[in-house]
């Protein structure tokens, strides 16, 4: 793995709360947005993809709203996540316009990127965004996420967005410079570690749970992330963000830790879809698309001669040839209904039949894995 920002194709940005909002007047931080926003668009002007995660809206709505500064009851949070939303989405769409890129915002919650269903949705407009060069800007959706169903922390959001992405770096850019040994605050002997090979219960021993006012992610949160993330095959970063251009600053040498990818993002998904998930049904085709499956092209539902099974779109299934043996596993883009109806039938007849336009393809190749031959 090499140690740089320039070396990965598709990164995330997790951005906290303490960077952007001043702790003191709860005002965004527009030059240190601007200077960020430089970075992003020099890792994109050379084909990267960029993703930001940004906290931020709760700090900024309890300003507008004039909450106070104590701490926040659920419901108040959630309104001034509500306000504080707009501001911050604004303030990234006009930094990122003054480089010529398009922001997007995805709001998400925990069932965005825990079910399935709701899992491919997110991933195909993500893919779509990232073809057209926008930038996606995405936080939790504090409004309607409630204690239950939330995430809580963006940390652990970021690395559940670079998962369904097949990112293959991850920073987080926070108040803290990397992992220590033992939290420093309390810790004088507490040293730096700039590589962690590996997420093991000794690194896990090392995170303290403190997080500053603003932000929830404290060191625990961050080496979760680095759990999640770098079993999907995305390498992990924290460094300080109370620097300018600290995009720029990681590749420069600056502080930092770095985490190594355990797979790679395409191997990490497909041993997901190989192993971790039980198959609701199966789908047959035809020795044609047995073939095209092989060359590497996605399943079309003119290739599938018969579907069985009770399986939802998103759900894993068998897919066999004409004779029952199993070629391989995916991620089917249809309900078991509407799979049935489509059996055999051309992409530019389904709509017609369904009555929406659904996906092109009964599994795309990326939800897919075959089984030596
Ligand atoms: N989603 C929260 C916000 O935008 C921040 C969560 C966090 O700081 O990790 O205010």
């Amino acid at each position: 793995m090499k140690r740089s920002l320039a070396a990965h194709c598709r990164i995330v940005v997790k951005v906290g709360s303490s960077l952007l909002v001043d702790d003191a007047t709860g005002r965004l931080d527009r030059d240190w947005l601007a200077a960020l926003t430089e970075d992003v668009a020099m890792l994109m002007g050379d084909g990267r993809r960029v993703i930001i995660v940004s906290s931020g809206a709760i700090a900024l709505g309890r300003r507008a709203l004039e909450l106070g500064r104590d701490v926040l009851k659920l419901e108040e949070a959630q309104a001034a996540a509500a306000a504080g939303q707009i501001a911050l989405a604004g303030a990234w769409a006009e930094s990122l316009a003054a480089h010529g890129l398009h922001a997007a915002q995805i709001l998400l919650t925990l069932g965005d990127t825990e079910e399935r269903r709701r899992y491919l949705n997110a991933r195909a407009t993500f893919a779509t965004l990232m073809k057209m060069r926008a930038v996606p800007v995405i936080n939790e959706n504090d409004t309607v996420a409630t204690t239950e169903i939330r995430y809580g922390d963006n940390d652990r959001l970021a690395a559940r967005v670079a998962a369904m992405v097949g990112a293959d770096c991850l920073v987080l850019l926070s108040d803290v410079d990397g992992l220590y040994s033992a939290p420093p605050a309390s810790d004088p002997s507490a040293t730096h570690i700039d590589f962690v090979p590996a997420v093991t219960p000794a690194i896990e021993a090392m995170a303290g749970s403190a997080g500053s006012d603003l932000s929830r992610g404290g060191m625990k949160t961050k080496v979760e992330a680095a759990r999640i993330a770098t079993s999907a095959g995305a390498a992990m970063v924290i460094a300080s963000g109370h620097v300018k251009n600290p995009l720029k600053a990681i590749d420069a040498g600056a502080r930092a830790t770095w985490f190594a990818p355990q797979a790679t993002p395409a191997s990490a998904r497909k041993a997901w879809i190989a192993s971790h998930l039980e198959p609701r049904g199966s789908i047959s085709v035809d020795p044609g698309a047995a073939s095209a499956l092989r060359a590497g092209k996605s399943l079309l539902p003119a290739g599938v001669t018969g579907v069985d099974g009770r399986f939802a779109r998103g759900d894993a299934v068998f897919i066999r040839a004409e004779d029952g043996a199993e070629i391989g596993r995916g991620l089917v883009a249809f309900d078991v209904e509407d799979a049935t109806r489509i059996v055999g039938k051309r992409s530019g007849e389904i709509e017609a039949i369904l009555g929406y336009r659904g996906r092109a393809e009964m599994i795309h190749r990326d939800d897919m894995v075959l089984r030596d031959a």
